[in-house]
């Protein structure tokens, strides 16, 4: 066979155990010029006429021209490597191998016994190193390093001591990582420091000497209404049963870990329920006659956002021509007329915007060609026709909303106007009418030929990608997934899987078989091949199954503990870069060969809480910055599959996904028994959701304001163009505003997002979201007009990226600051009027903010320090919170718990049952019952949760005998009985809900520790975990605050 690998003796053969015998292959390795080859020069790239993009996608010149040099050596020495074989490998002749008739079993793998092929090596049975990367039999996600506080105990009310922590036993001692990052790579990138820090310009106190005097008149636009928080006068005072501690009421604790316990005394005085407030603030009572101490917080009449995301309405009501709130949010409509009243508003100014979101059926976004009459946009700015425009001189004249702008009507466009003032033809013009709306874009738009859909994946196939079981389903789900890919007949796949060496398959039609080829020559890759590696779907859809079907029973021996990952990276760069696409990547371990590999940090404890912590979470080598700018400049985008048990350092992997459009899946100590369901499901929705190709977006808006900085996981190509070589509907991005001019004249700002792109039936397009907002000049305004999904979602990406250049605590400081600045502000406005000293008051659109505050603050990225939670685990949720849209991060944050017992044991009244658990309860202990069954759903797992008491009758029927064991080993899967499958059926409803992640059930009982801790606990955000504050210390903390210097 040849292909053992002589620095590792001690290992069996590695691609040996493949069914597929060595043969000679008569095909030579070509030179690698062939790389940018004959189909390049078939692109005619034409010159951008379009200013709206001034820098073309593509570089317009050779397309794999001078930029990649370092990947491509020159062909001389090249043809020197080839026509030698492989010295590692001694396949005569070639050095590679070439498939013989592979096993065509469909999708459930029966591996063939090693023995079943004559000729081929008997290998000894797997030896599994004692450090081995896997065990088969860890449990599903228990992290090595337990969360530093679990809270022990259910209702208890005990702060519990802190238990010792065990250092994270997979990491080896090493020096902390001390270099310095490499520079940000765009203008985007700049640490944020400093962004939490709003100047104070404009800021004065606005009554600050007027308290005895202010006169308790209403502003005009505040009916009275009584406050929804007004609490009831009989309030049980909860805080005590929440085990707080009394103390002198001046020791005012100034963050979030700062103190577990919020000093207090005293019951609040009833305050009259009839108290009156404005429509548009609510209050808490937190306190009784100023100057004595704080009294007790009602915690039951502490807002909660029970029902999910709800947006704004006001805003759509004032605009119904703006494209939906799924599209485009605003942090707040109300745009401030003046940079000094932008600088009190403290919070996040800014939108988010998701382009491609999923709209409900019967309001798709229509789609409209100009043809010949080429797309409609203004002259001067290039903002593209919307229903803002006007039409003026009997309608030979339309007026840009964005530059005010008189532009001339083409005459093909040309239509009279009605006696109002309205275009007779408006009703057959969607993009006159229709906030949303996607222009097909004629030839001026390419560079090139809009390109094929196209999946490459690059592959594990080291010992624990294979003994977890990795191997098999994503072969298995790749393969299933064949048919629903996006691009019918266009779509272009290819394969390449590594250990310590690189294998490439040729997937020519004309083959019956692939032919696998392995490189191992590390320090100088080359591609052989380079025209069968990247396959039509369709063509080659017979070597492309067999292939799938044998990839499992490959390298089932395969013991090679080794990843050339850098290398096998550059290798599908190079095979990829013709085209662009999707680049898949399946990692289990860390890269440890060749360029990129990467070493064990992040295991001294020291390091946390100094100025180098936050070294952790940024690459070290910027082999990944440098490949993921090389990915986006040619239009590849990069998700990363990571599933290792082990430090894998993805705050260096996930590099590619940030800057190239991608995405995070990370799978700790991922076992196909019992993660399978949801990498399947994760996976196949990769795969075949709707996808936008090499794609660019930029929003444009009206003249004064200007969009400053932008967050999420992209690159900019100019300072306002981000790039975007692959988009999809489970994909946001948010950008913070700001004023340019000293003082807004227009009365209404309006905004436009523009994604460029390729869809994958091969149109250029051009999908265009418009909406306006009002200017306001009263900062109630701005209040009235908040929403907070949308401040809370740029909140948690400023706060992402600061702890990528700050201490954890720094971060979290930070969000606290801002809200108590913001809420400081709102008291001077409103407080002095209504003679609310002892009350917090805050918007009524702000009501949630606290609490998802806090939820952010306790969040996996942000929360606590060294221990409560592991480096990777956390950089992994940093990715993928940066790019979630509003809903999805509002139920990360504060997940969905619901109690489902009473639903499941009765058997009639199903309908109205379901409306009644769809109940959600508030996120704390408390809303447990020791004898309900619970399930917690953040969107990405369910946890549920079996209190002490209940019944074991229903365990039994629903868990078997399973229910005595230990929970962290037991799967939930359907049993023939109706209570199981009530169970079973509501979890699908809740999966249907939202399908851009696979909930996977872990089950836990009440009691079970440290499990329940960290599986359930920790998700309790309004409780205190591990010496962080629960809410109702929170908002005692935060209005302490904010009474300072009030
Ligand atoms: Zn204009």
């Amino acid at each position: 066979m040849g292909t053992e690998n002589p620095n590792r003796p001690n290992y069996p053969l590695r691609p040996a155990a493949t069914p597929f015998a060595a043969q000679q292959s008569t095909t030579p390795f070509l030179p690698s010029g062939p790389v940018v080859g004959s189909e390049a020069s078939a692109f005619r790239p034409a010159p951008p006429a379009s200013s709206q993009f001034p820098t073309p996608p593509f570089p317009t010149g050779p397309f794999v021209g001078s930029e990649a040099p370092a990947f491509r050596p020159p062909p001389s020495s090249r043809s020197n490597d080839l026509v030698r074989p492989p010295p590692s490998y001694g396949s005569p002749a070639s050095g590679f191998q070439r498939f013989p008739t592979p096993p065509l079993t469909s999708t459930g793998q029966v591996p063939p016994p090693r023995t079943s092929l004559a000729g081929q090596a008997v290998i000894p049975p797997p030896t599994r190193p004692s450090p081995g990367p896997v065990s088969l039999l860890s449990q599903p996600q228990p992290p090595s390093v337990p969360m530093g506080t679990p809270p022990q105990s259910i209702k208890t009310g005990q702060s519990n001591p802190n238990v010792p922590l065990p250092a994270d036993q997979h990491f080896s001692p090493s020096t902390p990582n001390s270099q310095p990052s490499s520079p940000p790579m765009g203008p985007s990138y700049a640490a944020p420091r400093g962004t939490f820090q709003p100047a104070f310009p404009g800021y004065t106190n606005t009554q600050p000497n007027s308290v005895a005097q202010a006169p308790p008149t209403q502003p005009a636009s505040f009916p009275l209404q009584q406050g929804s928080y007004a609490p009831p006068s009989a309030t049980p005072f909860l805080a005590q049963q929440r085990g707080y501690v009394p103390g002198p009421p001046t020791s005012t604790p100034s963050g979030l870990y700062s103190g577990n316990q919020v000093q207090q005394h005293g019951i609040a005085p009833p305050i009259a329920t009839s108290q009156t407030l404005a429509e548009d603030f609510s209050s808490l009572s937190l306190g009784s006659v100023p100057g004595s101490f704080d009294a007790g917080l009602d915690a039951a009449a502490l807002p909660r956002p029970l029902d999910g995301d709800v947006e704004p309405k006001s805003f759509t009501e004032m605009y119904p021509m703006n494209c939906s709130s799924r599209f485009l949010r605003l942090t707040t409509s109300g745009i401030p007329n003046s940079q000094s009243l932008a600088s009190r508003w403290h919070l996040p100014l800014g939108a988010v915007v998701c382009p491609l979101a999923e709209a409900p059926a019967g309001e798709e976004v229509p789609v409209i060609n100009f043809a010949t009459t080429g797309i409609i946009r203004c002259r001067r700015c290039r903002t593209y026709v919307n229903p803002y425009v006007s039409f003026t001189d009997n309608g030979r004249k339309w007026r840009c909303n964005i530059c005010s702008l008189l532009n001339d009507v083409p005459s093909e466009y040309f239509a009279h106007m009605d006696a109002t003032g309205r275009r007779v033809d408006l009703d057959q013009r969607p993009e006159l009418t229709k906030g949303s709306v996607e222009f097909i874009a004629p030839a001026e738009y390419m560079v090139r030929p809009p390109m094929p859909p196209l999946y490459f994946f690059l592959i594990d196939v080291s010992i624990s990608a294979v003994q977890s079981g990795m191997l098999e389903v994503i072969a298995q789900t790749i393969r299933s997934c064949l048919d629903s890919l996006p691009g019918s007949t266009r779509t272009q796949i290819g394969f390449i899987t590594y250990d310590s060496t690189i294998h490439f398959y040729n997937m020519k039609s004309s083959l019956t078989q692939p032919q696998m080829m392995v490189v191992s020559d590390l320090d100088d890759i080359f591609v052989p091949l380079p025209d069968d590696l990247l396959v039509n779907l369709s063509e080659s859809r017979s070597v492309v199954e067999a292939f799938l079907d044998s990839l499992p029973s490959m390298f089932q021996e395969n013991m090679n503990l080794e990843s050339a990952f850098g290398p096998a990276l550059k290798a599908a760069f190079m095979v990829m870069s013709q085209l662009g696409g999707k680049l898949l990547i399946f990692q289990n371990a860390l890269p440890s060969l060749g360029v990129g590999r990467l070493r064990l940090r992040g295991d001294d404890t020291r390091v946390y809480g100094t100025d180098k912590e936050h070294m952790l979470r940024v690459p070290e080598d910027p082999f990944y910055k440098q490949m993921a700018a090389d990915f986006t400049k040619y239009q590849i985008a990069v998700n990363v599959y990571a599933f290792s048990d082990k430090y894998t350092d993805i705050a260096s992997l996930g590099t590619l996904a940030k800057y190239t459009g991608g995405q995070v899946y990370y799978y700790p100590s991922f076992q196909s028994s019992i993660h399978k369901d949801k990498l399947r499901h994760e996976l196949a929705r990769d795969l075949t959701r709707e996808t936008a190709w090499e794609a660019v977006m930029r929003i444009r808006c009206g003249k004064g304001v200007r969009f400053t900085s932008y967050h999420g996981n992209f690159m900019l190509r100019s300072t306002d163009l981000l790039a975007l070589p692959a988009v999809d509907c489970d994909k946001a991005y948010a950008a913070q505003l700001s004023l340019e001019e000293t003082l807004l004249t227009t009365q209404t700002v309006y905004f436009q997002v523009a994604l460029l792109y390729t869809s994958s039936s091969g149109e250029r397009r051009i999908r265009v979201h418009t909406a306006a907002a009002p200017v306001v000049a009263d900062l109630g305004e701005m209040y009235r007009l908040a929403d907070t999904g949308a401040i809370i979602s740029l909140f948690s990406r400023l706060a992402i990226e600061k702890t990528l250049s700050s201490k954890l605590e720094d971060a979290r400081n930070a969000v606290q600051l801002r809200i108590v600045k913001a809420l400081r502000e709102y008291r001077n406005l409103y407080a002095v009027q209504h003679r609310l000293s002892g009350r917090m008051i805050y918007p009524e659109s702000l009501k949630f903010l606290p609490l998802y505050g806090l939820a952010l603050c306790k969040s996996t990225p942000l929360r606590g320090g060294y221990a409560d939670a592991q480096p990777d685990e956390r950089c992994a949720a940093g990715y993928t919170m940066m790019a979630l849209p509003v809903k999805n991060l509002l139920k990360l944050l504060y997940p969905d718990l619901v109690r489902v017992d009473d639903y499941l044991v009765k058997m009639s009244a199903q309908a109205e049952e379901l409306d009644n658990i769809t109940k959600r309860l508030p996120l704390t202990a408390q809303s447990l019952d020791t004898r309900g069954l619970y399930i917690l759903d953040d969107g990405f797992r369910f946890v549920i949760w079996f209190g002490r008491s209940i019944s074991p009758d229903i365990m039994r029927i629903l868990l078997g005998e399973d229910f005595v064991t230990d929970y962290s080993k037991v799967s939930l899967s359907q049993r023939d009985n109706e209570m199981s499958r009530k169970l079973m059926k509501l979890l699908d409803r809740f999966r249907e809900s939202d399908p851009s992640y696979y909930q996977l059930c872990h089950l836990v009982r009440q009691g079970e520790q440290p499990r329940e801790g960290f599986v359930l606990l920790t998700n309790l955000v309004e409780d205190q975990i591990g010496g962080a504050n629960g809410y109702a210390d929170w908002m005692m903390l935060l209005f302490r605050q904010i009474q300072q210097n009030a």
